[in-house]
């Protein structure tokens, strides 16, 4: 009989054709079924965000991933930029340094174009005040 160690609870045991030892078997399994319903939700993960979000050890991801129990495309390769294909710096957004300060700037031109100048909006404010007291005058006359 083949002997192994346990890589969760780092027993030698009598290797089989499971990779863990028996009294861990469970704990892989439902492991094992968390990664793949991680994996079925967002495939786009790497092995660390994988194990962040089933929160399993990053190296029984990575155990699982080489052992082929599961398999994600994304871990061997870069995640894009969805804008220009350029490797993305920003895993959840898919953006890349470039675009992420493009999209930057243009939210914040977007947020300037809302806002008034202080200058002009301080005089509408001053028009709108004279309009009302020149209606509140008005009602006040007989
Ligand atoms: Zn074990
Ligand atoms: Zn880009």
């Amino acid at each position: 009989m083949p002997i192994a160690t346990c890589p969760r609870c780092k027993r030698v045991f009598d290797k089989g054709s499971i990779p863990v030892c028996p009294k861990c078997e469970s704990d892989e399994q439902s492991d094992y079924e968390r990664i793949r319903e991680v994996l079925e939700r967002l495939p786009h993960l790497n092995a660390e965000e994988i194990a962040l979000e089933a929160d399993i050890d990053r190296d029984t991801v990575l155990r699982m991933l080489e052992q082929g129990l599961i398999q994600n495309v994304s871990i061997n390769q870069q995640i894009k930029c969805g804008r220009c294909g350029a490797p993305a710096i920003s895993i959840s957004k898919r953006l890349c340094q470039a675009c992420l300060e493009k999209m930057n700037a243009e939210a914040a031109l977007a947020q300037s174009k809302v806002k008034l100048p202080p200058k002009k909006s301080a005089q509408v404010g001053e028009t709108m005040m004279n309009v009302r007291k020149t209606i509140q005058s008005k009602r006040k006359a007989p």
